[in-house]
């Protein structure tokens, strides 16, 4: 609070903002005479030339800019939270304190954002994820790696066999891969080289002649089925598609629920295809995106991230290549922005920023163009003229990592998933011991339609009993007492809208398949 305060009345003071440069040994000077070590660090890695500084009132610090001309921009201040982070996140440094905070130039603005930060902190997925019974962590598994409990895992296996029936509609063939390789491999594919040193360490065989890794990346696997045989034009594209589950280390203090974690399923795909097909492909990758986020009520913004720095391959190459995106999108009258510089080092790609029921934004899906794996891996294929020819690959994921998106719409549909997903869909509740039988023979019928059905058979009363079906999110809850029995009928109370009233079971059993059928999502709380 007293450091809100003074933000707030250095605020109201309307100080300028000004700019100074000045030159790498000034800076240097000034800050060993001031004793201060991080800023010295930190002026000593940068490179020769000016520096520049910022002053306010009388303070000055170094900062790249930009920054506002006056502090009197900023009407409405919060500070949020504070938390420990390594000097320059590194865990060999000393521990500093972050001081997180937030600034808004209206009142209502900040009034509203806090509104958002409350609810999603309701809605925070590590919270549901216990309530719901979906997944947990344990200390002797090790930090970062999730169990799925049996409610989690009913979730999952519904959301990949959606997603598994959707991408053969699009011509995709499933394979799948061991979660190790061995290390050369990844020298090959350039993946040692860029995550070796700060992943898990080598596996070794007991005789030490061989070394293999956790599989960082599932792309060199299906490299290599693509090598398993000779290849012909008129067998591209080729889509190979995998839930392959890869690790990376995270640093302990990075983890966070599902969205950071050291192992982690990613439902990756590699399509292998000729240049002329590369448009035509990225449409129907797209295409696919579409069908996939719309079923979640999620919409997206795409960035197109170009050449950067590090790359390797030839300008004329990168250029071809990102135009091939931008144009294939543009295509299907869809808008983008430019993430200058933020490609990967072997092509350029386009990131999926999905929003969800909160107004923030998830990176999720993306598309990238690679000219460098198939060199790298010698790919061939023969082509209508008899030649061998080498074909270009497209890496893609949709939901990116299947935890990480668990942890998405855990919180964007408040744990009230649609339907088709819930872990549990229907809860028979019996109102006495008499309904017992009757409640049993419902769940029964349920059961045989492929349904996901409990029965709560306890003897408490049935408002506590609904109040912990509606508690876990369950979508609809059917109460059998002495009269529902007496009439054939079932007395049926959604998640959503509360009493539907009585209905004969088979009208209830035709509404519900239908609902699955459709993957509605009417039926999700998700304001
Ligand atoms: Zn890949």
């Amino acid at each position: 609070p007293k450091i809100e305060k003074k933000m707030e009345e250095l605020a109201r003071s309307k100080e300028t903002i000004t700019r100074r440069e000045v030159s790498k040994a000034e800076a240097l000077d000034t800050y060993t005479k001031k004793g201060d070590e991080y800023k010295v660090e930190l002026i000593s890695a940068l490179e020769d030339g000016t520096i520049s500084f910022y002053t306010n009132g009388n303070f000055t610090d170094l900062c790249r800019g930009p920054h506002l001309p006056h502090t009197g921009f900023i009407k409405a201040i919060k500070l949020t939270s504070i938390a420990g982070a390594y000097w320059r996140g590194d865990e060999h440094n000393k521990m500093l304190t972050r001081i997180y905070g937030i600034t808004f130039p209206k009142k209502s603005m900040l009034d509203e954002y806090l509104a958002m930060l409350e609810e999603a902190k309701k809605r925070d997925h590590r919270k549901l994820g216990k309530e719901l019974e979906l997944f947990c962590f344990s200390p002797r598994v090790g930090a970062g790696l999730p169990l799925w409990l049996p409610k989690g895992a009913a979730l999952r296996d519904r959301l990949e066999h959606f997603l598994r029936n959707v991408q053969k509609q699009y011509g995709y063939q499933q394979v799948i891969t061991p979660h190790i390789g061995m290390k050369d491999l990844y020298v090959t594919s350039g993946h040692y080289a860029k995550y070796g040193k700060d992943s898990f360490q080598p596996i070794h065989t007991p005789d030490d002649s061989e070394e293999f890794l956790l599989k960082p990346m599932n792309c060199p696997h299906h490299c290599e089925i693509y090598r398993w045989k000779p290849r012909s034009y008129k067998d591209l594209p080729l889509r190979f598609a995998e839930f392959g589950t890869v690790y990376r280390y995270e640093q302990s203090g990075e983890l966070h629920g599902l969205t950071r974690v050291r192992g982690f399923t990613q439902d990756d795909a590699h399509i292998f295809m000729t240049w002329d097909q590369m448009e035509q492909e990225i449409q129907n990758v797209v295409r696919l995106f579409d069908e996939v986020y719309s079923t979640f009520g999620l919409s997206y913004q795409i960035e197109v991230s170009t050449m950067p720095e590090d790359h390797i391959g030839e300008k004329e190459t990168w250029d071809m290549a990102t135009d091939t995106l931008k144009r294939a999108i543009e295509h299907m009258g869809k808008t983008y922005v430019i993430n200058e510089g933020d490609g990967a080092f072997y092509g350029p790609k386009l990131d999926f920023h999905l929003s969800d029921s909160l107004g923030r934004t998830w990176q999720c899906g993306t598309i990238q163009l690679d000219m460098q794996m198939p060199e790298r891996f010698d790919l061939e294929y023969v082509g209508a003229d008899g030649e061998k020819h080498r074909p270009v690959m497209i890496h893609r994921v949709v939901l990116g990592s299947i935890e990480r998106f668990i942890g998405v719409i855990t919180e964007h549909f408040a744990g009230a998933f649609p339907t088709w997903l819930a872990p549990v869909q229907v809860k028979v509740l019996a109102m006495t011991d008499r309904t017992h039988e009757a409640a049993k023979q419902i769940a029964d019928s349920l059961d045989k339609l492929g349904i996901r059905v409990e029965t709560d058979l306890r003897n408490e009363k049935i408002g506590f009993k609904i109040r912990e079906a509606q508690m876990q999110r369950i979508p609809y809850m059917l109460i059998i007492g002495d009269k529902e029995v007496e009439n054939n009928v079932i007395a049926v109370r959604s998640r959503k809208g509360g009493d539907l009233g009585t209905m004969p079971l088979a009208a209830f059993e035709e509404k519900l398949m239908e609902e699955v059928k459709t993957r509605s999502i009417s039926e999700c709380v998700t304001k």
